[in-house]
């Protein structure tokens, strides 16, 4: 069976079609490095680390193009660099390189691209521009751009909601600049207020036309820029945490198709949440683990084990326990990958009931047991066939 993947757009599992084969297209919504992540972004990092793996394995290494950006400017990392009393650019480095160090623990192969905010200004500048050109988006008093969202008669289709329906349940704030509720802004200029640190982002030099003002994107614009540039309109597959639908998903493609006409992304992925006891884990609720307490306690593969026993559509349920039952069997294939790496004599492939599991929308409980059930079975004559499959679920030796 060729891949099949579930589509949050059509909400149907349909069969992967990339537009060019030679080069297909990826692109993941990454952090915010403000602070250190959390398993719940581990678990985006991991389910889609063994999409990209598989897309390698069918198109060949050099055919595939992962971009994951860094959301390195942003008002969280400003309101982190008053309070570490840091410039904003050193704490995103910080917390950039930590990440990086936690995802080479994790074994997720670097992605093809991983663009930040602050080396995309011009992109995001040339965007918003067209956006007020074409009256798609207005410079509000403040000198706040702001999308038009009823421009875009299709606004919020990724997770099925007719705007009028939208509009109808919210209202526009007493105070806002907003014309509509749903309306959202796409750059934001410094108040007259603003500190050394806010005023550090000044688009000037990147020859704005329709607004002036200095300040800094909002969140959603990056994305649209960074894709544009890196895989031109239309990406194949375009993938995140499902809080990630609305509004970050829908504002990107309302930015993005305004200006090209053609669809961001052919394909949608999107994965369930970690749960605590059936809440869902978040910042905001302060029930989370970071990914570096994560491996403080427990043993990478076992987080990996426990992570992929899941169907990425489906929660997870976090739990210490949960987790140390992972590193039993994730533990007996790190032992069996050392074994048969001193057998194996030659680069194999995976049997075809392992890439028919993943090839169903990612099946990787199925894969696992098939990995397993290789493990139990190992000889000189398999040991490669095994390692080319533990290759693709990213479970290494180590
Ligand atoms: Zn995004």
């Amino acid at each position: 069976m060729a891949l099949h993947l579930t589509n949050t757009l059509t909400r149907k599992k349909e069969l992967f079609t990339p537009q060019n084969a030679q080069n297909v297209t990826f692109y993941t919504c990454g952090i915010t490095p403000y602070d250190y992540a959390h398993i719940g972004n581990l678990r985006v990092m991991v389910v889609f680390d063994v999409l990209f793996r598989l897309l390698r394995q069918t198109y060949g290494e050099s055919h595939v193009t992962y971009i994951r950006n860094f959301t390195d400017i942003d008002d969280k990392i400003i309101q982190r660099a008053h309070e570490m009393n840091q410039p904003p650019t050193d704490v995103a480095e910080k917390y950039i390189k930590v990440f990086h160090q936690n995802m080479q623990a994790m074994n997720c192969l670097d992605p093809t691209h991983e663009p930040r905010v602050s080396t995309s200004m011009q992109e995001i500048v040339e965007m918003v521009d067209a956006l007020v050109a074409s009256g798609y988006a207005y410079v509000a008093a403040s000198g706040d751009v702001i999308y038009r969202t009823n421009r875009f008669p299709t606004f919020g289709q990724l997770v099925n909601r007719k705007l009028a329906e939208q509009q109808s349940g919210a209202r526009v704030e007493v105070d806002s600049e907003k014309e509509s509720a749903h309306d959202f802004v796409l750059w934001k200029a410094n108040a007259k207020s603003a500190t050394k640190m806010e005023q550090a982002f000044i688009p000037a030099k990147y020859g704005a036309k329709h607004f002036s003002a200095a300040g800094r994107p909002g969140w959603h614009i990056e994305c649209s820029a960074m894709s544009k540039q890196l895989a031109g309109a239309t990406l194949d597959i375009h993938a995140g945490g499902e809080d990630l639908q609305f509004p970050h998903h829908s504002c990107e493609i309302a930015q993005s198709e305004a200006l090209s006409h053609k669809p961001l992304a052919n394909y949608w992925l999107h994965n369930s949440f970690i749960t605590v006891g059936g809440q869902k884990m978040s910042k905001s609720l302060g029930n989370f683990t970071t990914i570096p307490q994560a491996l403080e306690q427990f043993p990478p593969m076992a987080l990996r084990y426990w992570l992929l026993q899941t169907h990425y559509r489906k929660p997870v349920d976090f739990s210490p326990d949960a987790v140390k039952a992972a590193a039993k069997p994730a533990a007996r294939l790190q032992k069996a990958i050392a074994a048969a790496q001193a057998m194996a004599t030659a680069k194999g492939t995976p049997t075809e009931a392992f890439i028919a599991a993943l090839n169903d929308d990612l099946n990787t409980s199925k894969a696992l047991a098939e990995l397993n059930k290789a493990a139990a079975e190992l000889s000189a004559e398999s040991a490669a066939e095994f390692l080319a499959m533990a290759d693709v679920l990213g479970i290494n030796a180590t």
